[in-house]
């Protein structure tokens, strides 16, 4: 079996490490010469809209999945017609574009936001007195880690947050007060088979994801789980989905949704009978899916714009370094660790997890870390 990824960073690298596992070749499509997936597979490199690339991929691989949500839905939608291609490129339409995004969860019921369409400053100043403020401006399309956005605070800050999202086409949203972001991770398969993987309870900074904690048995969960059934179930979806929520008061409300493997998924790694990554695979391949049962508890922290000394991770008891082979820049998120609760008490892995945010400098996180874990 050979599996196309479109696209070539971490999360194709990880699928592909997955992949070795189950016997499955990897075929790499990326524009990057320096994509990190490539160890663990053969690339393709090339740009996406380059036709002979594209036939030599579709022509080579047995079945096609992405990597991420900024490729183009009119070449997945190409795959389709020949290919195995998941997930479809309905979800992909879905979840680029946020207004798709918003109104999906509307129509199925979905609690989520109060939202409007922005294309212009009349616009967003008519919105703002509709939903009242904070809000938040979204760009529609390709806006990730916080990028792409502003939160509004005061209405003299509407010019300023239009230019700052480029005076794109975008959405206001309210602000959430929240006490908890969470994440639900599932897997389906062609057979209509069905996973969920237990919630990520996720701690941002800055509108980057930090650090995510396996739950168990989370109160929140089986609610979490309905949800992204709707989704599931709406979209015909193959392969693996994560949906992100904001708990506010012991409700669940949704921010957005991911058509692919997800960052808050990668303790599932060493923290799950089987990861997001093996189990987006056995989805797209049409196999049985692997146990997403809890094997211990685990924490992930992310390692952004800095590779801690690896010496010193390896000094904290079960900690897995995940280097991506990437060049480190400033915000750029360039591995992780996963600590994992085996054989000790919750103050001695409290411990490991406060040393691990020390070797990475999330001095804030660590002062609260009693809440969060
Ligand atoms: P996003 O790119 O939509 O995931 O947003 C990045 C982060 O910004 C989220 O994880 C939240 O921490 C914060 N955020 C986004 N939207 C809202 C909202 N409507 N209310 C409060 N916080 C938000």
């Amino acid at each position: 079996m050979k599996v196309g990824f479109l696209g070539g960073g971490q999360l194709a690298q990880m699928m592909a490490q997955a992949g070795q596992k189950l016997h499955i070749d990897s075929l790499i499509f990326n524009p990057d010469p320096n994509s990190c997936a490539a160890r663990y597979g053969e690339l393709i490199c090339a740009e996406f809209d380059d036709t002979d690339a594209q036939d030599r991929f579709i022509g080579e691989a047995d079945v096609i999945t992405y990597e991420f949500e900024n490729i183009p839905a009119d070449l997945v939608a190409k795959i389709e017609q020949t290919k195995p291609m998941y997930p479809s490129a309905q979800a992909l339409r879905t979840a680029q574009d946020r207004w798709n995004e918003k109104t999906t969860f509307e129509k199925l019921g979905i609690p989520t936001t109060q939202f409007r369409a922005i294309d212009s400053l009349d616009d967003l100043k008519q919105a703002v007195t509709e939903i009242g403020l904070p809000a938040v401006l979204k760009t529609r399309r390709e806006g990730y880690d916080g990028k792409g956005q502003f939160v509004l605070k005061s209405s003299e800050q509407i010019e300023q947050a239009w230019q700052a999202v480029g005076q794109k086409p975008s959405i206001l949203e309210s602000f959430i007060q929240f006490q908890r972001e969470v994440s639900v991770i599932a897997a389906r398969s062609p057979r209509g088979e069905l996973k969920f993987y237990p919630l990520a309870e996720n701690i941002h900074r800055e509108g980057i994801l930090r650090l995510s904690i396996s739950r168990d048995r989370d109160p929140l969960q089986a609610e979490a789980e309905q949800l992204i059934g709707k989704l599931l179930n709406e979209l015909d979806y193959v392969g693996v989905l994560a949906l992100e929520l904001f708990d506010a008061n012991g409700k669940l409300v949704a921010n957005e949704m991911a058509p692919r493997v997800h960052n808050s998924g990668h303790w599932t790694i060493e923290g799950a009978h089987t990861s997001q990554f093996e189990n987006h695979l056995r989805a797209v391949c049409d196999m049985p899916l692997g146990d997403t049962g809890l094997k211990q508890k685990a924490v992930m922290v992310n390692l952004i714009g800095m590779l801690p000394d690896k010496d010193k991770v390896a000094a904290i008891a079960d900690a897995t370094y995940h280097d991506y082979g990437k060049a480190v820049r400033p915000g750029r998120k360039v591995g992780h660790v996963t600590l994992v609760q085996k054989d000790c008490t919750d103050d001695e892995f409290k411990a490991r997890v406060a040393s691990m945010l020390q070797l990475v400098e999330e001095h804030e996180i660590l002062a609260r870390l009693d809440e969060v874990l």
